[in-house]
């Protein structure tokens, strides 16, 4: 049902913005406020393919773009980003919730994804053998895939839609963006600034949409490859779908999952370190980042302690309005997220764990429709209760005990998930075998949340990631490309007659 009285957000294709009638729509709120602020347009199956076909279009001249042109364009890209960042920061915030800060501080991460592909002249190169034998040179390419797509998660609307177009466009292919339905506003934003800087019409194409925008781009045999990020039944989802699509090329899929991210405390560790960092990853951005920690593993005696001073700093947490300056949390995404979040911690409470600092029914004065819940901690939590198995994606910190570093690991590595994990300790020796075995993609050590740079890559381990290649960094440019060997040699090397014999260097 359409509301006449909100704006509509609709898609980018093939470098216009359009203003889609009628059709399936979905409210945006402002999680602050509790208000719908506008209305996203649900793409349908015609407008999907009218994208795909637009960055077909495209991929052709822009493929044979010499790559450091497309990079010029992605340098003047960055500049545009910095030059608005506040505006991108502003639009995460009211659409998503998180504080300002940490809104600009996404940006941020954004960016320095651009700033590595524009690297992308260098990233290309390849080897060359010179006389492999028989007057004969063998060297590689990497060649773009063609139409590429991303289908994007809630909790980062700036950062991830940039963990892979900057990295797909650089490399020669076309892109088309869903972003999540909750957030929609930052895509466009992009797409403006990605036509600002002077990117080709078709190259960059945003669909809003469901679940039929994404079965529509898996579907569809003009596209190459997909990278997903979001909870893990839809990566799974969208890698079991996307490899058995038939087609002469089969499609690529990278599909990054949710996470249940331990940081484990150490007797010897500097506790007040491993507090202040437990605080900042486990409720900063309330809970909803893929690398936010949510279970504290506290090993020998340190549990009562760090119980002790964890309580006070949950207590005081300051929960508003993300646009407040001193706000260190705002609201949660959706009406219906928080629910869900409520109904984790009464699973808690039933299942026994002992529930510390209650989030639940938290008022901020002004905002009372708006979508706030505060920090929660649970004490005694035990690996089968559903508070530790799944993903919460809220402002909820579990403390689980366990009486040696060993205890630690084995628990850690029995859990499906194995995203991030962070260990607090003095001591060289225990980092470094705890950094050896455990099953998890990204390790800190001292460091709560060890998101890798732009010229690393992102990835988890077991369900956290479907698919063999992390985002961004060099595995994103093996990923958005295909490698191609070529051996090459001249009339005058070539000698006389036919050869049945396998060849061989002689
Ligand atoms: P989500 O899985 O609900 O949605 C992600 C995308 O999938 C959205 O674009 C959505 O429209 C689409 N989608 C949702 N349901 C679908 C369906 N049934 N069929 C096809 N497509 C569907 O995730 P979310 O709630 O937006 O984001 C939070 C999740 O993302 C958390 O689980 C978090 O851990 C994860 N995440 C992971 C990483 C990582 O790098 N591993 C990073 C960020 C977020």
């Amino acid at each position: 049902m359409t509301n006449l009285s909100l704006p509509s957000i609709a898609h980018f294709i093939g470098g216009r913005f359009t203003t889609s009638s009628g059709g399936r729509r979905q409210q945006v709120f402002n999680p602050a406020s509790g208000e719908a602020t506008a209305e996203v347009v649900l793409a349908s199956v015609e407008e999907v393919n009218s994208a795909v076909a637009a960055a077909k279009a495209a991929a052709p001249a822009w493929a044979e773009m010499a790559p450091l042109k497309r990079a010029r364009i992605l340098f003047k890209f960055k500049e545009l980003m910095e030059k608005h960042h506040d505006a991108l920061a502003a639009v995460i915030t009211r659409e998503h919730g998180k504080v300002f800060s940490d809104a600009k501080g996404e940006v941020v991460r954004g960016i320095e994804v651009v700033e590595f592909a524009c690297g992308v002249p260098q990233l290309l190169k390849t080897q060359f053998t010179d006389n492999i034998g028989g007057g004969i040179d063998n060297w590689q390419l990497r060649q773009p895939l063609g139409v590429t797509a991303g289908i994007t998660p809630f909790n980062f609307p700036v950062m991830v839609p940039l963990w892979m177009a900057p990295m797909a466009l650089a490399t020669g292919n076309t892109f088309v963006l869903k972003p999540s339905e909750r957030d929609p506003s930052a895509s466009l934003m992009l797409a403006d600034l990605l036509q600002q800087a002077g990117l080709p019409d078709g190259v960059f194409n945003v669909v809003q949409g469901d679940k039929l925008a994404v079965d529509t781009l898996l579907q569809h045999p003009d596209v190459k490859a997909v990278s997903f990020v979001g909870s893990t039944p839809i990566a799974e989802y969208i890698y079991t779908e996307g490899v058995k699509r038939k087609g002469t090329y089969p499609m690529r899929v990278q599909a990054l999952g949710g996470a249940k991210n331990h940081l484990v405390v150490m007797p010897d560790a500097d506790l007040e370190q491993a507090v202040d960092a437990l605080i900042g990853a486990a409720y900063g951005s309330a809970g909803e980042r893929c690398m936010a920690i949510s279970v504290a593993v506290a090993v020998g005696d340190v549990g009562d302690r760090l119980i002790d001073a964890l309580i006070p700093r949950v207590k005081a947490l300051k929960v508003k309005n993300g646009m407040e300056p001193d706000a260190e949390m705002g609201p949660v995404v959706t009406a219906a997220h928080k629910e869900k979040i409520e109904g984790y911690i009464e699973a808690g409470v039933q299942a026994g764990a002992k529930l510390l600092v209650d989030g639940r029914g938290l008022r901020v004065p002004g905002h009372e429709k708006g979508f706030f819940i505060g920090g929660s901690l649970f004490d005694q939590v035990t690996p089968e209760m559903s508070i530790y198995r799944e993903e919460i994606f809220g402002p909820v910190l579990c403390v689980v005990r366990v009486p040696d570093l060993a205890a630690a690991v084995d628990l850690i590595n029995a859990h499906e998930f194995g995203n991030g994990v962070s260990l607090f300790t003095s001591d060289g020796h225990t980092a470094r075998e705890f950094s050896r075995h455990i099953e998890v993609g990204m390790v800190g050590v001292n460091v709560p949340i060890p998101v890798p740079m732009a010229w690393h890559s992102f990835g988890g381990w077991k369900r956290s990631l479907f698919g063999d290649a992390h985002a961004y960094g060099e595995e994103g440019i093996r990923f958005y490309t295909r490698y191609k060997s070529i051996m090459q040699r001249w009339p005058e090397s070539i000698g006389k007659g036919a050869e049945f014999t396998m060849p061989v260097a002689k």
